[in-house]
C-alpha cells in the first residue's frame, strides 16, 4: 500500500498553498483519506504548514492516533477533526482546518449567515452551520482535542462542506486535496465580501439555489480553469515544481 509521489505532492502544495494565501499560519492543517485504506489519512506532524515538506506526513486512523507503532513525532493537538469527517463522511477525501481571521465574526455574532455572494464562494454550500463546543463540552479552551469533540462537531458539518467553529475557524471537506483547498481559500475572501457588502448598508443579493447549483454542476477537480488556479497557487507558494497533472484527469 504504496502512497502516490503525486499524493504527497499535492499534500505538500496543499499546506504551502494554505499558508501563502492566508488561510492558515502557524495553526491550522490540511489532510487527505488514504489512496487505498479509507481507514487512514495522511497529516504532518505538529509543524507550520509553510514548513510542511514530504517527509513529515504521518498515518493516522479514524480514532486520530498514529496506525504505526513507534511514530513519536509530535502530532496537532486537533487532528481529530480531520479523524471524525473522515470517519462520518465517506464521500470526503480531503479536510482543512483553520482559523482565517475574516470567518470568525460569523461564528460569533448570529445577526448575518454566512452564505455565498461571490461566485467562488459557491462551494461552501447554501448555508454554513456554526458548531459551538460548548454546547456540549461546556468550558474548554475552544480546540478538540478528543474524537467524540470531533464527532460532534462531525454531525454539525452533517453532509455539508464547511461547518464555522464559534470563536475558533472553520472546517471544510472536499472530495479532492484541490477542492479543499479552493474551498479553503474563497470561504475568507467571500466572508470578506459579505462583510464589506454589510458596511455598505441595505439589502444583501446572496447567490440564489440555482446559481449555487449551476456552479457546482460546472465543476471538474482537473478542468483547465480549476487546474489554472492551482499551478498559479503552487508556483505563487514557491514549489510549482511539485505540480503533478493527471494524464487521464478523473471525471475530465
Ligand atoms: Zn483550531
Amino acid at each position: 500500500m504504496s502512497i502516490p509521489a503525486s499524493l504527497i505532492h499535492d499534500l505538500v502544495i496543499a499546506n504551502r498553498v494554505l499558508a501563502r494565501e492566508e488561510v492558515v499560519d502557524a495553526y491550522g492543517h490540511v489532510s487527505v483519506r488514504h489512496p487505498d485504506d479509507p481507514q487512514r489519512f495522511l497529516i504532518a506532524r505538529s509543524l507550520a504548514p509553510e514548513l510542511v515538506g514530504p517527509d513529515d506526513f504521518v498515518e493516522l486512523g479514524l480514532d486520530g492516533e498514529p496506525v504505526r507503532s513507534g511514530e513519536d513525532r509530535p502530532l496537532y493537538l486537533e487532528r481529530f477533526i480531520h479523524a471524525a469527517i473522515f470517519e462520518a463522511r465517506p464521500d470526503v477525501m480531503a479536510v482543512v482546518h483553520a482559523h482565517a481571521e475574516d470567518t470568525l465574526p460569523f461564528g460569533i455574532a448570529d445577526g448575518t449567515k454566512l452564505r455565498p455572494v461571490i461566485h467562488a464562494g459557491s462551494f461552501i454550500g447554501g448555508a454554513v452551520p456554526v458548531w459551538d463546543i460548548a454546547d456540549h463540552f461546556g468550558d474548554t479552551n475552544l480546540l478538540v482535542t478528543n474524537i467524540a469533540q470531533g464527532r460532534d462537531l462531525a454531525r454539525c458539518l452533517g453532509p455539508g462542506s464547511v461547518a464555522l467553529m464559534r470563536g475558533h475557524g472553520f472546517a471544510a471537506a472536499a472530495r479532492s486535496v484541490i477542492e479543499v483547498v479552493r474551498m479553503s481559500v474563497y470561504l475568507p475572501r467571500n466572508a470578506r465580501a459579505l462583510m464589506r457588502a454589510k458596511q455598505l448598508g441595505g439589502g444583501i443579493k446572496y447567490l440564489s439555489d440555482g446559481e449555487i447549483a449551476a456552479r457546482n454542476r460546472g465543476y471538474r477537480p482537473y478542468s483547465p480553469e480549476t487546474w489554472r488556479t492551482w499551478e498559479y497557487w503552487a508556483n505563487n507558494a514557491g514549489c510549482g515544481h511539485l505540480l503533478t497533472r493527471p494524464e487521464t484527469p478523473p471525471g475530465g
